[in-house]
């Protein structure tokens, strides 16, 4: 039982999280996506810089497949990347990122991690202020009558 609920935990946490929307790591890149549409994107448009950005820790990516060392932002993201046979694709990618790595030295790796974003999140900020303002406009409305 307390298996079968956890197992539900996950699975809710994996739909809640892989919806989140968030920015193309490229800086030159205006695409927002929701993180599970955004990871396809990112390797097909920017696949150096994605082999970069997926094999660091990041705020959303923090779990580690460790048979291709690519950062996931769920282990349930892990779990359909496996059985899709992706990590094979993606360990594929990484053997081309160190192989173009070794061409181009570490001055490469520094210019491509300047192109790669400070923060991914997506800015809410400017819809969650009018709705606070809107709520205080019907606070103001109401008491003033
Ligand atoms: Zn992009
Ligand atoms: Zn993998």
């Amino acid at each position: 039982m307390a298996n079968l609920s956890s197992k539900q935990d996950e699975l809710e946490r994996y739909d809640s999280i892989s919806d989140v929307k968030a920015h193309c790591p490229d800086k030159n890149c205006i695409y927002v996506a929701p993180l599970r549409t955004l990871t396809t994107h990112a390797s097909e448009k920017h696949p150096k810089l994605n082999v970069q950005f997926r094999t660091q820790k990041s705020e959303y990516f923090d779990q580690r497949c460790d048979a291709c060392g690519f950062f996931f932002y769920s282990r349930s993201a892990i779990y359909n990347h496996k059985s899709t046979k992706k990590c094979e694709y993606y360990a594929s990618e990484r053997v081309k990122y160190e192989t173009w790595l070794e061409e181009v030295g570490t001055q490469g790796s520094l210019t491509l991690q300047e192109q790669i974003r400070d923060t991914i999140k997506f800015n809410h900020g400017n819809k969650r202020k009018s709705a606070l303002e809107y709520a205080g406009d019907l606070k103001r409305s109401k008491f003033g009558k």
